[in-house]
């Protein structure tokens, strides 16, 4: 399938020639075209499935095809959860929309100044970008004009009701006109989210994408199993001095540790920068804007402030603290093995903390391998002195996978083929999964690739 099969203005179609790819993926290919003809949707997918492009791309054809005089009311309004994404996705509206006269975007999330916010607001506006607090916000004190409003859409639906935005969703669409196409993107679609969307959609098509990471199958999944903090300190500097690291994101599992490891990573004579939710926005866009610039080499970040981070130098992502959520693990890998290239995920996790391996690897259907750096091996696990919580009496307990690890020098266990190398810069991108990358070992999906 192309992107001109799908029945998208020419407009679009042009500013999409420009950002080089080849293929819709998987999820554009079934929600453009029902999109383009009005239905409401409900989709499943993840970060990485390029779900940002399938509810822009027929929401800007819209304006190509059918341009209103301006208002102050936007045509468009997405709701994400965190400002990271909102900002990315701002940004993505403007490279998709590059070609349409003077397309106008706002993005409205805290943490930043209301001045602008409400400069943009008294002037002609066509798509707004906002966090559900900040809109509230702006709502309640009656500066926002909807009337014109003609698609809403809810990007990761799921973490917006995670983060309690529940209510202030639903006083927003209260406020919006009742005619208009909802689009919801989820990573799942079952139960309070399920419930949600039958509430604010009508008569809605269902589309559901298989999980990113089994299809994404140039990100390199590893475990290294640490005694404790000090040790795990030491596999994060073997690591880090890797030859093949470019640049890492590195997952604590809180704002104070992930300052006080970025803090000991400096000392050590890294290009360390933390970024978790406590820190102004300006300084987090700056952040960013560094680590995209290839000056950070190392971003030391919490879940919720690393969502949306898109950086195709991002060689690796450490979890520094296993993730208690294997969604999150889904979340936090996606860093890596962006547009096109190949990443390698590194997890860290005490002999206690397997079961949240154990977790995982049901959830996304690939086993993760266990590794070792020479030199700094683990202890063995202590015998249990604990009876087994399930099971038969006498029987051993739920360890069954028996884990044999390998030394490792942080490099990715792929054959480096030309499939491997990252992508030339200004070549055409390939949609991942497309071109079945070399297989690196330790990553074997259960259920057999498709192909697309
Ligand atoms: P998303 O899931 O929207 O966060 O998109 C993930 C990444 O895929 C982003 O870097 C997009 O620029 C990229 N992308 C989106 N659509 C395509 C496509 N059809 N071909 C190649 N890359 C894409």
């Amino acid at each position: 399938m192309k992107f001109t099969d799908l029945g998208l203005n020419p407009l679009i179609l042009k500013a999409l020639e420009t950002s080089g790819y080849e293929a819709p993926s998987p999820v554009q290919a079934a929600a453009i075209p029902a999109a383009l003809a009005g239905a409401d949707l409900l989709v499943s997918a993840q970060t990485g499935s390029g779900k940002t492009a399938a509810f822009l791309l027929p929401s800007l054809h819209r304006m190509a095809e059918a341009p209103q005089a301006k208002g102050t009311s936007p045509r468009i309004l997405v709701l994400t959860p965190t400002r990271e994404l909102a900002l990315q996705v701002e940004k993505a509206a403007r490279t998709y929309g590059h070609e349409l006269r003077r397309l106008r975007t706002v993005c409205l999330v805290g943490g930043t100044a209301y001045g602008p916010q409400l400069k943009a607001m008294s002037q002609p506006l066509d798509i707004i970008v906002a966090t559900p607090g900040r809109l509230m916000d702006h709502m309640e004190r009656g500066r926002v004009d909807f009337s014109k409003l003609e698609v809403l859409v809810l990007d990761e639906a799921d973490r917006m009701l995670d983060m309690g935005f529940i209510d202030d969703i639903k006083s927003i669409v209260a406020r919006l006109p009742a005619k208009r196409q909802t689009l919801l993107f989820s990573a799942t679609l079952d139960g309070v989210v399920g419930n949600l969307a039958r509430e604010l959609t009508r008569d809605p098509q269902r589309i559901e994408v298989a999980r990113v990471v089994e299809e994404k199958a140039s990100i390199d999944q590893r475990m290294l199993i640490s005694d404790n903090h000090h040790h795990k300190t030491k596999l994060l500097d073997a690591l880090l001095r890797g030859v093949t690291v470019s640049q890492a994101v590195v997952f604590t599992a809180t704002k104070k540790s992930a300052e006080d490891l970025t803090e000991s990573l400096r000392e050590q004579g890294f290009d360390a920068a933390a970024l978790h939710g406590d820190m102004p926005q300006a300084k987090r866009t700056r952040t960013l804007d560094r680590l995209r610039a290839g000056r950070t080499k190392v971003l030391v970040a919490t879940d919720v402030a690393a969502r949306g981070i898109d950086v195709a130098g991002i060689s690796h992502v450490i979890n520094y603290d296993a993730p208690r959520q294997a969604e999150d693990y889904v979340h936090r890998i996606g860093r890596t093995g962006r547009a096109g290239r190949s990443g390698t995920a590194v997890t860290f996790a005490g002999h206690q903390e397997r079961h949240l391996i154990r977790n995982i690897e049901r959830y996304t259907g690939v086993d993760i391998a266990v590794d070792v750096i020479p030199g700094l091996e683990p202890k063995p696990p202590q015998p249990r002195t604990d009876r087994p919580r399930s099971g038969p009496k006498g029987k051993p307990s739920s360890y069954t996978k028996s884990y044999v690890a390998k030394p490792w020098d942080g490099a990715p266990r792929s054959a480096a083929g030309p499939e491997a190398k990252p992508a030339a810069a200004g070549a055409p991108r390939g949609w991942i999964g497309e071109k079945n990358h070399g297989k690196p070992s330790g990553h074997k999906p259960k259920r057999a690739a498709r192909s697309w």
